[in-house]
């Protein structure tokens, strides 16, 4: 997993244009076959390079495999041809992405995190992203040295092996003819074949120009990146972009470190691992339920021609967010540490969607009461799940990975109207309402090591400075100070209440506009 997370991210190396667009093909006979170097530097054929704009990024490489393939290049070692198909007007790469984004990222010295990354990727470059790409500088720098040190060395007459076979070298070239379905048509073979693509990948690609497959790509980067929604309207490419950036801000910042240092979490756990789509088109999926349609996934809706279906999506999943986190009035601002995070202190994908779920589906019923009553019972609530969270992790844990989010949200409704009913909860009815038998052991791994482990010095800091977490004086829940706080007059204003500091306090947007007034 660790090492996963180092992914050099070459996506900003060759852009993306859409395919559809072009019409006709170009069937000249003599066209290149290879590309060098030089065509990324003074020669112009790497300008007209470009992804399919359904391709996934191009972020799959660790700096080793990076390093790898410059080496055979350097060493004249043989390379696998590239697949290109030639529009009337671009180079199309149907495979060899991230080939031929290995030598531009070379030539460029940007290895995810130069100039034209940046460009591209706006402020969302991750940590992660950042330090794959200083790894992958380094182990070039330590080696073969940049590109920049062979060209100085040519300029200065300097010729050895190297410098030759830089200059030299190319990658062969096989062409696609026909016209861009059969160029599509390859490109499918070609990726479901060699690199096969991982569920969400294909997902993505099959379902790219459905609501949510644009809304959870724009979400991710901030309304950033690839632009997969440039066809629509500048008026709703604006909204778009809004929207996204909102939604990321409120799930994905800031970035969590490990071992976790402090309870600002991001609701949604990390944007730097690739789980964060999956995550994502889950997430749009739940806040897109209805009290009629509740199974909804990727599919959903109809390819959007005009961006209206997008940002219906992203309104959706703004409207239930929003009462989620945020400083809007109805928001409950929950506690990330108590409600979306496990016992150790990691994020936890199914704590996180289940209680979306639990919430959205009041919101889909227009159960008026909900806010009221949950309120009510809101520190119980909380107080629960502090204690029982290793018992609520080992019983997911028992659940198939595609249940959990189903289970939880069952659970968390189940503790919520036990409490309501002014019942008590047990942890057999945990265990019951997971749909399990028998006896659960829950305990926790025995250390060997008289070290503490990221997850433990984790789980210390939340349980050391949850205590010691401001709470909301109406509901007695945790407040979320970061991102969801309201500054409530005790003595109402209407009442004459003042704007003195002695007459304010903390409390929870909702609680301030609903409970109290
Ligand atoms: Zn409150």
């Amino acid at each position: 997993m660790a090492k996963s997370q180092f992914l050099v991210n070459l996506d900003a190396m060759i852009i993306r244009a859409d395919f559809a667009q072009t019409t006709g093909n170009d069937n000249s006979s003599e066209i290149i076959d290879r590309i060098s170097i030089a065509d990324f530097t003074t020669g112009l054929t790497g300008r007209l390079l470009r992804k399919p704009d359904f391709q996934r990024e191009t972020n799959h490489w660790t700096p080793a495999q990076f390093f790898s393939l410059l080496e055979c290049f350097i060493n004249g070692d043989l390379i696998p041809s590239v697949i290109l198909w030639k529009s009337p007007t671009f180079l199309f790469v149907i495979d060899g992405g991230h080939r031929l984004s290995v030598l531009k990222a070379w030539v460029e010295d940007d290895y995810g995190d130069g100039p034209l990354s940046l460009k591209y990727f706006g402020d969302s470059i991750s940590s992660n992203q950042k330090k794959a790409a200083e790894r992958t500088r380094k182990l070039v720098a330590d080696t073969f040295g940049t590109y920049q040190h062979i060209k100085t060395k040519l300029e200065n007459q300097e010729i050895d092996a190297k410098v030759s076979s830089v200059l030299t070298r190319a990658l062969p070239v096989q062409w696609v003819k026909g016209d861009a379905e059969k160029a599509e048509a390859s490109f499918f073979r070609i990726n479901t074949q060699g690199t096969p693509l991982d569920e969400i990948e294909h997902s993505l690609l099959e379902f790219r120009k459905r609501p949510i497959a644009i809304s959870a790509r724009a979400i991710i980067r901030a309304g950033k990146g690839h632009k997969y929604w440039s066809n629509f309207s500048d008026e709703n490419t604006v909204v778009i972009e809004d929207l996204s950036k909102k939604l990321h801000y409120n799930l994905f910042d800031p970035e969590t470190t490990s071992p976790i240092k402090t309870l600002d979490l991001p609701l949604g756990g990390s944007k730097g691992i690739r789980a964060a789509l999956q995550i994502l088109i889950n997430y749009l999926s739940i806040t897109c339920l209805t009290q009629t349609d509740k199974d909804i996934k990727i599919d959903y809706g109809i390819d959007d021609a005009t961006g209206d279906e997008t940002i219906n999506v992203l309104r959706k999943a703004q409207k239930v967010t929003s009462r989620i986190t945020g400083n809007d009035n109805g928001s409950l601002g929950l506690h990330p540490a108590i409600y979306f995070y496990g016992p150790s202190g990691v994020h936890s994908a199914p704590l996180f969607l289940g209680t979306t779920k639990f919430i959205a589906e009041k919101l889909a019923n227009n159960d008026g009461e909900f806010f009221k009553h949950f309120t009510k019972v809101r520190s119980k609530i909380e107080d629960f799940l502090i204690v029982h969270k290793d018992l609520i992790a080992t019983v997911l844990q028992k659940q198939g990975s595609n249940k959990r989010v189903n289970i939880y949200s069952k659970i968390i409704d189940q503790i919520y109207l036990a409490f309501k009913n002014n019942q008590t909860v047990t942890e057999q009815n945990i265990i019951d309402w997971a749909l399990l038998t028998g006896k659960i052991f829950v305990g926790n791994e025995k250390n060997t090591s008289s070290n503490f482990s990221d997850e433990a010095k984790s789980r210390i800091f939340i349980y050391s400075t949850l205590k010691n977490a401001p709470k909301c004086p109406i509901c007695q829940g945790y407040i979320d100070s970061e991102k969801s706080i309201s500054y409530d007059h005790i003595e109402r204003v209407e009442d004459g209440g003042l704007g003195n500091y002695e007459n304010g306090q903390l409390t929870h947007p909702y609680c301030n506009q609903s409970i109290k007034n």
